[in-house]
């Protein structure tokens, strides 16, 4: 119970660096310089106001300097991380523990940037793709091609076909949907942050994860979408659903219910 607990207060302060992602990767700001300011009046935030999670809470949402509200998804992050970081230490064995933290962190970033700013910031869809295939061969996991190999096979054979098989034929069939929906319709319905993102879930949870990701997603995403054009009068023509917010969360899903519920081998073996 230690490890998970380590685990999750190391997840809180990831979740608090993904904060900073969500907000300067779409405006093109660095991440690293300068430190932590209001986003209102400028002013450096103190070590002790950036306390993830509790400094919020001791702040009650709002900043010490001039007042101005922080916005909701800063404590929401945190906490998700916190959680995801803990339940993947918890649930996995170490290989798949490390793998999962980085995958659900990644995740989160791209769910709420996606949110916020409609946008999918190449660092995590495009560099979460190459950590990946890395990961596949520095710390392969038995994936669902493994059959297909003699015993004697490298361990990150398998796992690295498995990786780039999941990233190329997910990317690969939602850019023919995209493709095909677009020479229909004449307007984009799919984004290429999307089609990147998906390649990273791939690369992460193999064919099968990403397959189930991309129903799981699609099906949750066309749901809420006509649910909220109908809640809001907004029209179809001009409203824009961020898709990856919904293929997020299922590969959120997949990732941590997939191996349990499923009895699906992949990521965990
Ligand atoms: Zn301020």
């Amino acid at each position: 119970m230690l490890i998970p607990l380590l685990a999750g207060l190391f997840g809180l302060l990831i979740g608090s660096f993904l904060n900073v992602c969500i907000y300067r990767l779409p405006r093109d700001l660095s991440v690293v310089r300068p430190r932590s300011h209001c986003t209102t009046c400028e002013r450096t935030i103190a070590w002790y106001d950036n306390v993830p999670l509790l400094s919020f809470v001791l702040l009650g949402g709002k900043c010490r300097a001039c007042g101005a509200r922080i916005a909701w998804w800063y404590p929401v992050v945190e906490s998700l991380t916190g959680a995801a970081f803990f339940l993947a230490f918890w649930l996995f064995p170490a290989v798949a523990a490390v793998k999962a933290s980085l995958f659900a962190a990644m995740s989160i970033e791209l769910i709420f940037s996606d949110i916020e700013e409609r946008i999918l910031p190449d660092e995590f869809t495009i560099g979460g793709t190459l950590l990946g295939l890395v990961l596949a061969v520095a710390l392969p996991t038995r994936g669902s091609l493994a059959m297909f190999f003699g015993p004697n096979a490298h361990a990150w054979a398998p796992s690295l076909i498995e990786a780039a098989a999941g990233a190329g034929i997910s990317s690969g069939s939602l850019w023919l949907v995209g493709e095909i929906y677009y020479r229909l319709r004449g307007r984009e319905g799919i984004g290429l942050g999307d089609i990147k993102m998906v390649a990273m879930i791939g690369a992460f949870l193999g064919i099968q994860g990403v397959l189930m990701t991309l129903i799981f997603g699609s099906v949750m995403g066309s749901v809420a979408g006509i649910a909220y054009i109908l809640l809001s009068g907004e029209s179809m023509a001009t409203y824009r659903l961020p898709f990856g917010t919904f293929l997020g969360i299922a590969a959120l899903a997949v990732a941590f219910c997939g191996g349990p519920v499923l009895h699906w081998p992949g990521f965990w073996a």
